[in-house]
């Protein structure tokens, strides 16, 4: 099924993000996450695709039918382009028909140190060439913060039009905290024309070791009330893991008092647990949406 059939029939979408196992380990490891995962009957499960390449994108391809073929949850699969050639991405294109695969979220990628492939150099490239090669929605990544090499907020946007324009059929935003960031976005989006659904990134953030790593590789800002709960709970990993689920929660149920995204998308980091708990908290609300005039 392709993606853009849920918008057009609920006011909520609902999903959440997983990446593939390293391919050192078994590919069966994922079964119990995704078993639970499948569970909560969101409505798509995107999977992530490695910039730098490896043999671990063919374990993207591999999570991605195992999403759609084994669990029965539509998959939408993440493919990069900035460090790949053509044939590469061909070849993943291919791969992805074969699985029966309908959905892609076409990203550039970040260019890795000393890669001498030029075959692509934005997300647009990418966008156009799987439109020749396949009948797939096509879905793109947007910023509420900016993208961190773009020189305003404003060129940040013009280059997303560009890119909606190609045709994609929605965008998920990058994570962030502060709610008011991703409205700001919301109203600068609207306002430069761009119509298609938006789905809000929420990232739980709920062990010691993502807090660094989340910050630093999404430049996100991180508002007083979730520095204040990191420092009090950090060196407490249950009380860290509940808080960040709570954070979640309350920033999913203002999203959703307001109107102005059409989904949530969380990125779930293949823990079930924390799924579970915030899908738990929020499923009466989008439900209650979704059901209402
Ligand atoms: P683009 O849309 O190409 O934008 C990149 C930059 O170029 C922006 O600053 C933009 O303003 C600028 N730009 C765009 N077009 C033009 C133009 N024509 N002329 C001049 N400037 C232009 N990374 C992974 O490696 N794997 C993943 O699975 C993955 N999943 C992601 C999922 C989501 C929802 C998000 C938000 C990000 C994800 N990323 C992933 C990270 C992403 O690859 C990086 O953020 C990357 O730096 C930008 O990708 P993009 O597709 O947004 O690029």
């Amino acid at each position: 099924m392709k993606i853009s059939e849920l918008f057009k029939t609920k006011k909520v979408v609902y999903s959440f993000e997983i990446f593939p196992p390293k391919v050192e380990s078994n590919i069966s490891g994922i079964y119990d996450t995704l078993d639970n995962l499948s569970d909560l009957k969101p409505d798509y499960i995107s999977v992530t695709y490695s910039a730098g390449g490896g043999s671990n994108n063919a374990r993207s391809i591999e999570l991605a039918s195992l999403v759609k073929n084994k669990y029965h949850v539509e998959p939408l699969a993440h493919v990069t382009c900035i460090n790949s050639t053509k044939q590469k991405v061909i070849d993943t294109i291919e791969a992805l028909k074969k699985e029966g695969i309908e959905n892609i979220l076409a990203l550039r990628g970040d260019r890795i140190p000393g890669s001498v492939c030029n075959d692509f150099k934005y997300a647009s490239d990418l966008i156009s060439f799987i439109k020749e090669r396949g009948d797939f929605d096509i879905a793109g990544a947007c910023y509420p913060e900016t993208h961190p090499e773009a020189i305003s907020s404003e060129v940040d946007i013009e280059n997303l039009k560009r890119k909606v324009d190609l045709g994609l059929t929605h965008l998920n935003t990058q994570l962030f905290y502060d709610n008011d960031d991703f409205y700001r976005f919301i109203d600068k989006v609207r306002g430069a024309g761009i119509n298609v659904p938006i789905q809000a990134g929420i990232m739980p953030l709920v062990k010691k070791s993502n807090v660094d790593r989340t910050i630093q590789m999404a430049a996100t800002k991180i508002p007083a009330k979730l520095s204040r709960m990191i420092a009090k709970f950090n060196d407490d990993p249950t009380a860290l893991m509940e808080a960040g689920i709570l954070y979640a929660t309350d920033q999913i149920a203002d999203l959703l008092s307001s109107s102005a995204c059409q989904g949530i998308h969380v990125y779930v980091m293949n823990n079930a647990y924390v799924a579970k708990k915030i899908t738990q908290n929020v499923s009466s609300l989008i439900d209650g949406i979704n059901n209402g005039d």
